[in-house]
């Protein structure tokens, strides 16, 4: 059958699969532990993908990748996605991933040396620092976390949570105001914070839908206190937070979005096999009209999901930034995920909800989809504004 993807995408996820089945499904229990085995055999398995050449498939080789842009990326996550610790298998973790994609656009020679090179060579893990508890993430205008010049120096206060990796990470990419005069998007800045900078606490990784984490996986309070670090760890120009974060934010939406592909798919197999195999009223599951309904309903969302994931990909490969595609992609999709996984759970029945399958796992990480990396609503809002401004301009809408 042919395929959406490029066939040369293609071969590369075969390799990618026959890895996965190899090294990654059968030490899934074991790596879920997060102790210190599962620690081991995580770093056993980066070992492995190197040295098959499967590294950092998200940045290009000139970072230190293997990556050959964002449609390649795509096609690779349908499978590296399908399992929540494959990311980190490979090297192409969130939120590194991102943090990667702006040291890399907007680092400047010292700070890729120091920062980007130990990141992609998956020494070290790093943090987003955005979300503050007090005010509302979907507004990043109303951020508080201040930082002040002294000298060659910026001296930062503040409070941030759902900082994702923040336990046990080397460096923070930080949100700070440093001029709250300026026009509202003007007045945040980006600063590179190495996280053992006296004043920077990790206060407790905060439990998330009954789930503590470990390390990569934790979200985390983090405060900074009198945090002195030199203006040379400024990230891009001064005043152009937003600007780095739309840049950050917009590639980290879609490889979230890409990752989706790969579990929403495992789920509707998952759906699909026990509907066949389980019998119940005098016949197998997959007759029940219900049933049916939703492997239909799923299929045709998941195959609308891929097109608008390989639609969104190829524009920013072509130098779009495609804020409309992405925002899109991302309330679709993230819904999308949640319905397929809750359809499979529900053929499952109380099985669904047990450790024997990896779907009562999937379902919890699921619901955050909604909300992180901006919730659906404020998506929704981003695209409506755009299209029918779009409208007013007298120039409508090309889906392109
Ligand atoms: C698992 C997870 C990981 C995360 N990782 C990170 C991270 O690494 N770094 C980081 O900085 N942040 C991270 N976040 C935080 C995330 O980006 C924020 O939660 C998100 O931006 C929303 O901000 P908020 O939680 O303050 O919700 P609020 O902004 O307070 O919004 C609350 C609710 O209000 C509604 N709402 C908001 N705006 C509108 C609107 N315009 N119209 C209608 N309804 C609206 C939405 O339903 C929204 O869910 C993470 C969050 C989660 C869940």
């Amino acid at each position: 059958m042919t395929s959406l993807f490029p066939p040369e995408h293609l071969e590369a996820r075969t390799r990618y699969r026959a890895f996965m089945e190899e090294h990654v499904y059968p030490n899934e229990t074991a790596i879920g532990r997060e102790d210190d085995d599962a620690a081991t055999l995580l770093e056993d398995l980066r070992g492995r993908a190197r040295a098959a050449g499967l590294w950092a498939p998200h940045v290009p080789p000139e970072a230190g990748g293997t990556g050959l842009g964002f449609l390649y990326y795509a096609c690779l996550n349908e499978e590296i996605g399908r399992s929540a610790f494959a990311q980190l298998v490979f090297g192409c973790q969130a939120p590194d991933a991102g943090n990667a994609e702006i040291l890399h656009l907007f680092g400047t020679d010292e700070q890729k040396d120091r920062f980007l090179r130990p990141l992609v060579a998956g020494e070290v893990r790093s943090f987003f620092s955005m979300t503050e508890p007090e005010v509302s993430g979907s507004d990043p205008t109303l951020l508080r976390t201040r930082a002040v010049r002294d000298g060659d120096e910026w001296v930062i206060d503040g409070h941030k949570w759902f900082s994702s990796g923040a336990e046990g990470a080397a460096f923070a990419v930080l949100f700070a105001v440093t001029d709250p005069d300026a026009e509202p998007h003007r007045r945040g800045t980006m600063i590179l914070v190495p996280a053992d900078t006296p004043g920077v606490e990790v206060v407790r990784p905060i439990p998330v839908m009954g789930h503590t984490g470990r390390g990569w996986s934790t979200h985390c309070e983090v405060t900074y206190a009198g945090v002195r670090v030199p203006l040379a760890n400024t990230l891009g120009g001064e005043g152009e937070a937003f600007a780095i974060a739309q840049k950050r934010l917009g590639p980290g939406r879609i490889h979230h979005a890409m990752r989706w592909l790969g579990q929403m798919q495992r789920a509707f197999e998952l759906m699909c096999r026990y509907a066949n195999e389980r019998e119940t009223f005098g016949g197998p599951l997959a007759d029940k009209q219900t049933v049916q309904n939703w492997v239909a309903d799923s299929a045709a969302e998941i195959q609308a999901c891929r097109l608008l994931t390989m639609d969104a990909a190829r524009k920013i490969d072509e130098g779009s930034e495609a804020r409309v595609e992405v925002s899109l992609l991302k309330f679709y999709a993230a819904r999308v995920l949640g319905d397929v996984i809750d359809r499979a759970i529900q053929v499952h029945g109380a099985r669904g909800l047990t450790d024997e399958t990896p779907l009562a796992a999937m379902a919890a990480m699921a619901r955050g989809a909604r909300i992180y990396d901006g919730p659906d609503e404020v998506h929704r809002m981003v695209v409506a504004r755009r299209i029918l401004r779009s409208f007013r301009d007298g120039d409508g809408w090309a889906f392109g």
